[in-house]
C-alpha cells in the first residue's frame, strides 16, 4: 500500500463568522491512498475542536499512526486503534474515509450502496454567518436566486449578544419572505441558558425549524433545563463527537448532528446513526471546511438523514476537488465506485 499525502490552501467565496470567530481560509490534508491499482482518496478539515488545530500537527500524528502498522488491520480494527492512540479524529477520518473508498471500489461498488444504503435525498442548508443585516441581506437574497436552494441555516449567538441576533434573523425573514425555503438556526454555543429561553421562543414564532447547540460545549448540565417545555427542537453539535456522547446526552435533546472530522471517518459515523435512531433521536450531518472528497464521504451516507448540511464545498474558490454536485438542491455524489471524489492532482500535486 502506498499512501501520499498532499497538503492544499483553501479560500472561501464569503468568509464565515460563527460565534467562536472568522474563516476565511485553511489548509487541508489529503489522502491517496494506492493499492492493487486502486487509487482511493480521503481529506482532513483540521480544527482546533476535532483536535489538531494546525495542519502539521493533523499530518505527523497521520504519518506516526500510519507507521505505527495498520496494513493487516480491518477497517474496524484501524478504527479502534486510533481511538486507543488518541489520533485526532480530523486527522483519521481522513484515513477512514480513504480506506472506505478504496473497499468499495475494489468492490466495484458506490460507499451507499456497499452499506445497503439509499442515495442522498434530503436538500443541503446552505450557511449564512455572522453579518450585520446589511451584508445577510446582500448574501441571501444573492443564495436565493438560485431556485435549487431550500434550505438555509442561519449562524447566531453572535458576540455583540441577542439583539443583534434578532437583527440578523429578522433581516433573514423579510430577505426570504416571497419564499418558501426552510429556515435552521445554529448558535455554536454561543448563548447563556437565559438567552437560549428567550431566543427559542422568539425563532419559534419566526418560522425557525430546529436550533442547533444553543449551549456551549461543557454546559450540557443545563439542556435540561431547556429541554422541558421547549418550543423548538434541540440538535446538539459540539455536546456530541462520538456515539457514547449520544448515549449521555439522549435524554435532553431531539437530534444529534455527527461530522466526519468531529468522530473520525464514516466508521463511527455509522455508529452514531444507529445509536441515535436506537434512542429515537433526530439525525444531522454538518461538515467543517471541507472539499468535494469530504463532502461526498459524508454525502455516501446522508441517504438515511433527517438534516443534511453539506456546503462547505460550494463556498470555496475554488473547490480543488471534485465529485460532489447539487442537483435539486441535494448534494449528490457522482455516479462512480467509493465516494466517487478526487483531489484535482493535476493542479495540487
Ligand atoms: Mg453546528
Amino acid at each position: 500500500m502506498i499512501i501520499n499525502l498532499h497538503k492544499v490552501n483553501l479560500k472561501k467565496k464569503y468568509p464565515l463568522q460563527i460565534s467562536r470567530g472568522v474563516h476565511n481560509k485553511s489548509t487541508n490534508l489529503f489522502i491517496e491512498l494506492i493499492s492493487d491499482g486502486i487509487n482511493a482518496w480521503g481529506e482532513c478539515a483540521p480544527g482546533k475542536t476535532e483536535g489538531a488545530n494546525s495542519i502539521d500537527i493533523a499530518e505527523n500524528s497521520l504519518l506516526d499512526f500510519i507507521e505505527s502498522g495498520i496494513g493487516s488491520l480491518s477497517i474496524y480494527e484501524v478504527n479502534k486503534k486510533a481511538k486507543d492512540l488518541n489520533i485526532p479524529p480530523c486527522a483519521f477520518a481522513a484515513l477512514d474515509m480513504a480506506l472506505w473508498d478504496w473497499k468499495a471500489k475494489k468492490s466495484r461498488l458506490s460507499i451507499n450502496d456497499l452499506f445497503g444504503l439509499p442515495k442522498p435525498s434530503m436538500p443541503t442548508s446552505i450557511t449564512v454567518g455572522i453579518n450585520p443585516p446589511e451584508i445577510i441581506k446582500e448574501r441571501v437574497e444573492e443564495l436565493i436566486t438560485n431556485k435549487e436552494i431550500r434550505a438555509l441555516k442561519i449562524k447566531l449567538g453572535s458576540p455583540e449578544g441577542i439583539d443583534f441576533d434578532k437583527e440578523i434573523y429578522e433581516q433573514v425573514i423579510q430577505s426570504t419572505k416571497n419564499s418558501n425555503i426552510s429556515i435552521r438556526v445554529d448558535a455554536n454555543g454561543g448563548w447563556s441558558l437565559d438567552d437560549a429561553k428567550i431566543m427559542m421562543k422568539w425563532l419559534s414564532d419566526r418560522k425557525a425549524e430546529y436550533i442547533e447547540q444553543p449551549l456551549k460545549e461543557g454546559d450540557e448540565d443545563n439542556l435540561k433545563y431547556l429541554f422541558k417545555g421547549r418550543p423548538l427542537p434541540i440538535i446538539i453539535d459540539e455536546s456530541c463527537r462520538f456515539s457514547e456522547d449520544v448515549v449521555k446526552h439522549s435524554q435532553y435533546v431531539d437530534g444529534i448532528n455527527l461530522k466526519l472530522m468531529k468522530c473520525g471517518g464514516i466508521t463511527e459515523a455509522l455508529k452514531i446513526l444507529n445509536t441515535a435512531k436506537s434512542f429515537g433521536l433526530k439525525t444531522m450531518i454538518g461538515c467543517m471546511s471541507e472539499s468535494s472528497v469530504a463532502i461526498s464521504a459524508g454525502a455516501s451516507i446522508s441517504g438515511i438523514i433527517d438534516y443534511v448540511d453539506l456546503d462547505s464545498h460550494y463556498n470555496l474558490d475554488p473547490d480543488p476537488s471534485e465529485g460532489a454536485f447539487m442537483q435539486n438542491g441535494i448534494t449528490m455524489t457522482s455516479n462512480k465506485y467509493g465516494h466517487g471524489a478526487k483531489l484535482k492532482l493535476d493542479n495540487y500535486a
